[in-house]
C-alpha cells in the first residue's frame, strides 16, 4: 500500500484550485492523471522577463518588462482590426495591439491614466514599437513578481503557458519532504541536494545552463528515478529467480524429428542460440533469456525447438504473440511440423467462444495440449494449464514492460514451480538500454539470417511517380510476385488513416480488379484473416494495409514492398516493414515513396535504409537521428518511459543506479531498515508499486 506521506500527490489533478474537468483533461494529455506527474514535467525553456529598459531602449525582438503609462484606448474602427492601447513612459509611446480584444476587459486591466507593468515582445511596426499581446501585464506591486525568469513547459492544443506554469507551481506545492534514500556518502560526493530542493530547483531555471540535463539537481532527480527502476527489476529478478523451475532431461527425440521435416537446415547462429537456451533449461532455476535476433533470422523455429524439449519431458508450452493474425500465422506455420514431430498442437485467441472454446480449455487442463499458440488470452482467467513448462513471448516488447513482468509470474507450473520464458524480439537495444528493462538478463543474440537472402533492392521515389510505381507493381504480379502496399499513419487519427488506406485500395483495386486485398485495424477480425488468408494463399497479389502488418508477418513469397509517405515513419518502423520481404532465396525490392519536400531528417533516415539492411546499425544511426530526448521510442522498443532520466545524458547514472540497487538488495533484501523504508518510498514515489509486493512487510 502506497505511504499516506505520498497521498496528496497522487491526488487527481481536478482537486487543484482552478483546474476543472477540461483543463484537468488537457494537463493529463501532457503529464499524467496524478499530481505527482505535473511534478516530473520539468521545464525544456525559459523566458527571462528581467530585462527592463526604457519604452525608446527596447529593442525589437527581445522580451521585456516595461513600466509605462496608459494614454489612450484606440477601439478597431473595424472589425478585423486590432484594439490598440497607446502607453508610454518619460522616453516615448509603445502601441499595445489586441486581436479580438474585448473592451470591457481591457479598460478593466489597463486604464487610462493609470501606471501598469507589462511584459512581451517588442516589434517593430512600420518604425513603431509595439507589442501584440503583452504576455504580462500587472500593477506595480506585481512588479517583482513579473519580472522574473518563467520556466517553459510543454504545452497542448488549448492550454496555454501561464495555466500550464500555474498548475505545475501549484502541483509542487502537495509535494512532501522526504526522507532522504539515498546513501549520504554518494550525496556529498556528487555534491546533489536533497530530493525536495532538487525538485524545486529544477524547476526554477535562471539560466540556459540550469536547463542542462548536467544540472545537479536535474542528475539527483535522475538518479532517483533509474535507482527506482534499477530496485524494481532487481526486486522481481531477486524474487522470480529464486524460484524453482524445471530441468528439462531432454533426449531430442522430438527435436529431431522436427528438424528432419524442416525444408532447409538450420544456421550455426541458430544453433548456438538454441544450445544456450537448452543449456538454461537443463538447469532448475527457471530461465527468463531474451531472443534477440533480426527480422527474418528465423527465431520461430529456434522456439519450437525449445518448446519441443518442454513437451518431450511431458510438460506444456505456451507461444505469445501480440496480435491475432500473428497468432494464427505461427500456429499455421508450426503444425506441420507439430504434426510431423507428435506435438499436439492448438490455437486459442480472444475470439474463441462458446462450446470449442470449452472442450478447447477442457483438452488443455487434461493435457491433451502439448503446445497452446495464442494472444495474451491464454493467461486469462480459466485458461489453465496441466502443467505449463515453457512460455515464449514473441515480439516482446509489443507488450507494455508491467504486463510483461505479469506473464512472466503468471507462468507458472501447478505446484509452484516457475515455467522457463524465452522473451524474443527484433529490435536490438544497446545492452545499456536493456539494463532499463530486464536488469542483467541473459541475452541471446541470432547474428546471421537464413542463407541465400539477397539484399533488398531499396528505392526513394517521390509521390508524384505514383504512377510509374503502379505500372511496375502491374508487371510485378503478373510475373508472379506478390506486393505488400503500406499506408502511412496520418496525423493521430486511426480512422484518417483508415480512410487514406481505404481510398489506395480503391484506387488499385479498380486498376487491376480482384488482384487486391484490404487489412487494417478496424476491421473485424474474421475480416482481417480473410484478407491475410487471400493474400497468403496468393488468391491475390496485393496485400494495402495500414502498419498492422508491421509485426512479424511471414510471407515469404512477398517480393515487392511499396510503402507510401516513408518521411512519415521512423527509422526503425521502416525497417521492421522492410523485413516483410526478402524472406526466400528470391530478389525482392521496397519502394519508399515520399512526399516532397523532403526534410532533413527523413532524407537521412531513407539514406540509411538504402545503405544497410543491419538492424543493429540501423538502430544505432536512430539513435543519432532521434538525439538526446526520445531515443529509442519507447513504444517500439519496450524500454519504460523515463519522465526525469535522459539516458542519452544519463548513461552514467544508469550502470551507478544498477549497482546500487545490487548493493542496497544485497545488504537489506526486505528493504526492512531506515534507509529500506525511504527506499520503499522511493519506489512508490516512481509508481514501481509492483516491485514492493515482493517485499516482507516492514
Ligand atoms: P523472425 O526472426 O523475423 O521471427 P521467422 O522465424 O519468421 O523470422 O523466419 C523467417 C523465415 O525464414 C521463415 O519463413 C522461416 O521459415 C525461414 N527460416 C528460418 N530459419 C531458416 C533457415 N535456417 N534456413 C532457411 N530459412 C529459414
Ligand atoms: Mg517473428
Amino acid at each position: 500500500m502506497r505511504p499516506e506521506i505520498l497521498f496528496p500527490i497522487f491526488k487527481p489533478l481536478t482537486t487543484l484550485t482552478g483546474v476543472g474537468p477540461s483543463i484537468a483533461k488537457k494537463l493529463e494529455a501532457v503529464a499524467g492523471p496524478h499530481l505527482v506527474d505535473l511534478c516530473w514535467l520539468l521545464p525544456f525553456g525559459l523566458v527571462d522577463r528581467n530585462f527592463s529598459p526604457k519604452v525608446a531602449d527596447a529593442p525589437a525582438g527581445s522580451i521585456v518588462t516595461l513600466v509605462v503609462k496608459v494614454d489612450a484606448h484606440q477601439p478597431p474602427p473595424k472589425k478585423r482590426l486590432p484594439y490598440k492601447i497607446i502607453v508610454s513612459d518619460e522616453t516615448g509611446h509603445l502601441t499595445l495591439t489586441f486581436f479580438h480584444g474585448r473592451p470591457d476587459y481591457l479598460n478593466k486591466t489597463l486604464p487610462i491614466g493609470e501606471t501598469r507593468v507589462i511584459s512581451g515582445r517588442i516589434e517593430d511596426y512600420e518604425g513603431t514599437p509595439q507589442m501584440s499581446h503583452p504576455d504580462r501585464i500587472g500593477t506595480l506591486a506585481e512588479i517583482d513578481e513579473i519580472r522574473s525568469v518563467e520556466p517553459v513547459y510543454p504545452l497542448t492544443a488549448g492550454l496555454g503557458p501561464r495555466p500550464m506554469a500555474k498548475a505545475v507551481r501549484a502541483a509542487l506545492a502537495t509535494m512532501p519532504e522526504l526522507s532522504e534514500w539515498l546513501d549520504p556518502a554518494y550525496l556529498k560526493q556528487n555534491e546533489w541536494p536533497g530530493f525536495h530542493a532538487a525538485l524545486m530547483e529544477a524547476h526554477r531555471p535562471q539560466s540556459d545552463q540550469d536547463l542542462a540535463p548536467s544540472l545537479p539537481a536535474r542528475r539527483r532527480l535522475a538518479y532517483d528515478e533509474l535507482l527506482a527502476n534499477q530496485l524494481a527489476i532487481s526486486l522481481v529478478r531477486m524474487h522470480t529467480g529464486r524460484r524453482a523451475g524445471y530441468a528439462f532431461e531432454a533426449k531430442d527425440r522430438i527435436g529431431q524429428k522436427i528438424i528432419s521435416a524442416l525444408p532447409y537446415s538450420l544456421t550455426e547462429s541458430q544453433k548456438t542460440v538454441l544450445q544456450e537456451i537448452k543449456s538454461d533449461m537443463q538447469k532448475e532455476p527457471a530461465m527468463t533469456r531474451l531472443l534477440q535476433g533480426d527480422v527474418g533470422s528465423g527465431k520461430t523455429i529456434v522456439a519450437l525447438l525449445a518448446m519441443a524439449d518442454a513437451v518431450e519431458c511431458g510438460k506444456q508450452a505456451a507461444f505469445l504473440a501480440p496480435t491475432d493474425v500473428l497468432a494464427r500465422q505461427h500456429a499455421d506455420a508450426l503444425a506441420p511440423l507439430a504434426k510431423a514431430s507428435g506435438i499436439r498442437l492448438a490455437l486459442l485467441t480472444g475470439r474463441d467462444k462458446g462450446k470449442a472454446r470449452e472442450a478447447l480449455l477442457n483438452a488443455l487442463k487434461e493435457g491433451e495440449i502439448d503446445i497452446l499458440v495464442g494472444t495474451h488470452a491464454i493467461f486469462q482467467k480459466g485458461v489453465d494449464f496441466r502443467e505449463l513448462g515453457f512460455a515464449v513471448i514473441d515480439e516482446q516488447h509489443r507488450f507494455g514492460v508491467h504486463q510483461r513482468i505479469e506473464l512472466t509470474e503468471k507462468a507458472s507450473g501447478p505446484d509452484r514451480r516457475a515455467a522457463d520464458v524465452l522473451l524474443m524480439t527484433a529490435t536490438p537495444i544497446p545492452r545499456t538500454l536493456a539494463l532499463t528493462a530486464y536488469g542483467d538478463m541473459d541475452v541471446s543474440r541470432l547474428l546471421e539470417k537464413p542463407p541465400g537472402r539477397r539484399p533488398i533492392a531499396t528505392r526513394a521515389m517521390p509521390l508524384q511517380r505514383l504512377e510509374e510505381v503502379i505500372a511496375g507493381v502491374s508487371r510485378a504480379i503478373q510475373s508472379g510476385n506478390r506486393i505488400y502496399w503500406v499506408c502511412p499513419l496520418v496525423a493521430e487519427s486511426e480512422t484518417l488513416d483508415v480512410a487514406a488506406a481505404e481510398d489506395r485500395f480503391d484506387y488499385l483495386n479498380n486498376k487491376l480488379p480482384g488482384q487486391v486485398a484490404l487489412m487494417h485495424g478496424q476491421m473485424k477480425n474474421p475480416e482481417k484473416d480473410a484478407a491475410f488468408a487471400a493474400f497468403s494463399s496468393g488468391q491475390v497479389k496485393i496485400l494495402v494495409a495500414t502498419t498492422v502488418i508491421e509485426v512479424g508477418v511471414d510471407v515469404p513469397e512477398a517480393t515487392v514492398i511499396v510503402i507510401e509517405h516513408a518521411e512519415r515513419f521512423g527509422l526503425a518502423q521502416l525497417h521492421q516493414l522492410r523485413g516483410r520481404v526478402g524472406r526466400s532465396d528470391a530478389e525482392s525490392s521496397c519502394i519508399l515513396l515520399y512526399a516532397n519536400p523532403l526534410g532533413e531528417t527523413a532524407a537521412a533516415r531513407i539514406k540509411i535504409l538504402r545503405e544497410t539492411e543491419d538492424g543493429f546499425r540501423i538502430a544505432e544511426e536512430d539513435l543519432k537521428l532521434r538525439g538526446a530526448g526520445e531515443l529509442l521510442g519507447t513504444r517500439q522498443s519496450g524500454l519504460p518511459d523515463f519522465r526525469l532520466a535522459n539516458l542519452a545524458a544519463h548513461a552514467d547514472l544508469l550502470q551507478a543506479a544498477h549497482d546500487d540497487a545490487r548493493l542496497i538488495l544485497n545488504r537489506d533484501p526486505d528493504l526492512a531498515s531506515d534507509r529500506g523504508e525511504a527506499l520503499r518510498t522511493l519506489l512508490y514515489l516512481f509508481e514501481r508499486d509492483h516491485a514492493v509486493r515482493y517485499l516482507r512487510s516492514g
